[in-house]
């Protein structure tokens, strides 16, 4: 019997070198990207008690500032907090390819963290996370993260398209991630949650054309995120992964949006009476000066019930991929994109859990906005490597950092690392994207102002 055993572990053993065998991970890992979060914001709510999850995971855990790279843009980002690997490796470049066309998880050309945890016969949940059309065939759930694309304006469909395929993994599960899309993402849901969580209520006339605009375009984010949010919690509550990642993005569409409200003295625009009537009275704008903290605010209530649902026992981390400033502010630019980040801020790292250490000191970072630099984007994916007990790729450029883990994760930290990862990977190839859901994507990125812009000031994706 022992001897079969030990046969076993070592045709395992020969099925993946770098895996830890048949021993389970010492905790469930969680991983929240939330994008554009910024140390900044959070510092003033934090002070007033306001976002106590993320408070208190900085309390009993680690923080700080979180290094990031140049072209700032997402999927290139939560693509490398998700591999480990730079762009030039994992091959996602931008929104979109040469022939604009939405980059896919078929053209990523390297292991993700749930492909390797597959190959170690781990589960991993993946809810939102960028580039992940079409899902993955792996031990555990996908929930694709392209199809959010779909909300733009007056087009109320929920963040999953109905009858786009492949957006959901194993395919039995999309009945039910469907039905909770449905309901998380209906229209008069996503109207009320706009309204109080992230707006509050304007009279008739408060609002100028260019807030109602702006409103309009963040009620995609609103969705996506109650929609993803909703669909994790339920995968976390009846069938967690040993790793579990979720990504909202509505806290970046805020600071791109909204800015101009939450920090007025960056901006000198020159006087402008047509600009002028377009929009709100000074009361109505600094009502709007809320939204981007009300949002982190929401934004921390579903973290709360994310950690609730993944339980006391497992570790979590929140990461941002870049931080944010204020943008165009010495005129106004015609999309009104009014906060950046494509110089790359450092964003949020906070984590808290077993295997984590105690790094930063949350009161002095509350009273004294004292705060160091935890780790860099690339270091979160061997990071979560040496959670799970699974040595990192010798060819991920970062490590995780040995002042963030206590001394069980540094030991799995410090094993000999695997050359790569990424031995017998398939492919990296284009697929056939639907229609509806390309058309949809490129609109929704010129909204944002990535794509196709006049003025030449905001950024184009990059070829
Ligand atoms: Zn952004």
């Amino acid at each position: 019997m022992r001897t079969l055993r030990l046969l076993v572990v070592l045709l395992a053993g020969l099925a993946c070198a770098a895996c830890p065998g048949s021993k389970r991970p010492a905790s469930r890992v969680l991983l929240v990207g939330a994008d554009g979060l910024e140390w900044h914001v959070l510092q003033p709510l934090l002070a007033q008690g306001k976002c106590p999850n993320l408070r208190a995971l900085m309390e009993r855990g680690a923080f700080g500032r979180l290094e990031t790279m140049v072209p700032t843009l997402s999927p290139i980002l939560w693509t490398t907090i998700a591999t480990g690997k730079r762009p030039e490796q994992h091959g996602i470049h931008g929104f979109t390819d040469a022939d604009l066309k939405q980059y896919t998880s078929s053209q990523r050309r390297v292991r993700a963290l749930w492909n390797i945890a597959d190959r170690c016969e781990l589960a991993s949940d993946v809810c939102g996370w960028w580039i992940t059309w079409p899902v993955e065939e792996l031990r555990g759930a996908m929930v694709s993260g392209s199809s959010s694309s779909a909300l733009v304006e007056a087009n109320w469909k929920p963040a999953l398209i109905p009858g786009a395929p492949r957006q959901v993994w194993p395919a039995e599960l999309e009945p039910e991630v469907l039905r909770i899309a449905n309901e998380a993402g209906a229209l008069d849901a996503v109207q009320r949650l706009a309204r109080e969580r992230v707006f509050g209520s304007f009279a008739e006339g408060e609002l100028g054309a260019v807030e109602k605009k702006l409103m309009q375009q963040t009620y995609w984010s609103v969705q996506s995120d109650a929609t993803y949010a909703a669909i994790a919690e339920r995968l976390l509550r009846e069938d967690p992964g040993d790793l579990n990642l979720v990504y909202f993005g509505g806290t970046d569409v805020v600071g791109h949006r909204f800015w101009r409200y939450y920090e007025p003295q960056a901006f000198h625009w020159p006087e402008d009476p047509e600009l002028q009537a377009q929009l709100a009275k000074p009361e109505a704008c600094e009502r709007l000066a809320r939204a981007i903290p009300n949002y982190y605010e929401w934004f921390d209530q579903m973290l709360g019930r994310l950690v609730a649902a993944a339980g006391a026992d497992a570790t979590v981390i929140v990461c941002s991929d870049h931080g944010f400033h204020a943008y165009s502010t010495d005129k106004p630019n015609p999309l009104f994109v009014t906060g950046h980040h494509l110089d790359g801020p450092p964003g949020v790292f906070i984590a808290a859990g077993p295997g984590i250490a105690r790094f930063g000191d949350a009161t002095r970072f509350v009273q004294q906005n004292e705060l160091e630099t935890a780790a860099s984007i690339l270091d979160i994916a061997p990071m979560v490597l040496a959670l799970l007990g699974i040595p990192r790729g010798a060819d991920m450029p970062g490590a995780a950092p040995a002042g963030l883990l206590d001394e069980r994760a540094r030991a799995a930290a410090a094993l000999a690392p695997v050359p790569t990862h990424d031995t017998g990977f398939r492919a990296s190839h284009e697929e056939d994207v639907p229609e509806e859901m390309r058309a949809n994507y490129v609109e929704r990125y010129k909204q944002l102002g990535y794509i196709g812009t006049e003025d030449g000031a905001s950024p184009k994706p990059p070829r």
